[in-house]
């Protein structure tokens, strides 16, 4: 397992990082709710309640356990889910915890049954049982665990099991960041990266972002090597434009891989409805990714909704993609495309 000192990872991602929360830009209720909890646990002298963060990738999760762990002045150990395979891997890490410090799991949904048994009283009472030996020989030693607090990180909150969700004090749903804080996050990593950046081209940037801080962080960098490559000192929004048409991100923010998705929904499953598994199946894409990674922003997005019986693919997304309207009257009654746009298509 790592162990994470603050700001010593001196790589580009980590130099964006926010380290204190009043630098943390947008998710102004969890900010909210984190600062109560910060500084009451303070004057407490007590460690923070452990906190479960829930959202799609890119969103902030990671960078919220460390500006948390700053803002308590503690340590911060980060290790993830699958990782994470027997009794003695967790009982190793958390009996090396301190007073105070946050343990921060990733993929939080993926630990397996057994280890998160360890949970339950780890959290709850600070102590773990852990089995030693097998068969009649095999018995249970109790090790006592200073207070420490657990974040947790899951794409999929609904995957985590009763019992270790209660023992969160704290479940916050991180949401899709608007196009104002996303152009915040672009000039903020400009300022730190010493490039400048016209506010157009800061905008178009956001705009095509999916609402995820990640995503506009990336695509400022690609920006920034187009930048390079033609012996630019600014960035204005015609480069922003060429950087999109070479990365073929279009105005909604969709890369080839959605489009992909949609087209696939509308012309092998007449616009749906479509299950999950099958519409995985199709495009040879994990069922996992396809609902945590590409969903959940087309669903933002309106571009398609869920029913009882499977995805389908929204009238928004015939006219994004050049599509004839399908007929209207049955939601599921199939579409109508013309060849001649369905030519146009590729
Ligand atoms: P997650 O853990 O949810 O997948 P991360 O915390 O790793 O997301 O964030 C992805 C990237 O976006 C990081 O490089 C981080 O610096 C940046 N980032 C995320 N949220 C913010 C924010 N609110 N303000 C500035 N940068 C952010």
């Amino acid at each position: 397992m790592d162990k994470t000192q603050l700001g010593m990872n001196g790589d580009i991602l980590s130099s964006l990082r926010p380290y204190a929360l009043d630098d943390y830009i947008g998710q102004i209720e969890v900010k909210q709710k984190l600062k109560i909890a910060i500084q009451a646990a303070k004057m407490r002298n007590e460690p923070l309640d452990h906190i479960l963060f829930a959202g799609p990738p890119g969103l902030g999760k990671t960078t919220l356990a460390f500006v948390i762990a700053r803002e308590m002045g503690t340590n911060i150990y980060v290790t993830s889910g699958p990782v994470l395979e027997r009794q003695g891997d967790i009982a190793a890490v958390l009996s090396s915890l301190n007073d105070g410090d946050v343990l921060f799991i990733d993929e939080i949904h993926r630990i397996n049954k057994t280890v998160e048994e360890i949970f339950y009283s780890a959290l709850e009472d600070y102590k773990v049982d852990v089995m030693i030996g097998k068969g009649p020989t095999a018995r249970s030693i109790r090790i006592g665990l200073r207070p420490f607090t657990l974040i947790g990180a899951t794409t999929r909150s609904g995957l985590l099991s009763s019992p270790l969700r209660n023992r969160f004090g704290m479940i916050l749903e991180l949401q899709f960041y608007s196009i104002d804080e996303l152009v915040q996050i672009v000039r903020r990593a400009c300022g730190i990266l010493k490039i400048s950046i016209e506010d157009s081209a800061a905008q178009l940037i956001a705009e095509r972002s999916r609402g995820t801080p990640r995503i506009a962080l990336r695509l400022l960098r690609r920006t920034r090597d187009v930048a390079t490559v033609k012996g630019r000192s600014s960035i204005d929004s015609l480069l922003v434009q060429k950087t999109m048409d070479i990365l073929e991100i279009d105005e909604l923010g969709l890369d080839e891989v959605d489009r992909r998705i949609l087209r696939t929904i509308i012309e092998v499953y007449d616009g749906g409805p479509v299950g999950l598994e099958s519409l995985a199946a199709t495009l040879n894409i994990e069922a996992d990714t396809l609902k945590e990674v590409h969903e959940p922003y087309l669903l933002q997005k309106g571009l398609i909704v869920r029913t009882s019986r499977g995805r389908v693919a929204t009238d928004l997304v015939y006219s994004h993609l050049g599509y004839s309207s399908r007929i209207r009257g049955g939601l599921f009654d199939g579409s109508l495309r013309e060849s001649e746009e369905y030519q146009n298509q590729d």
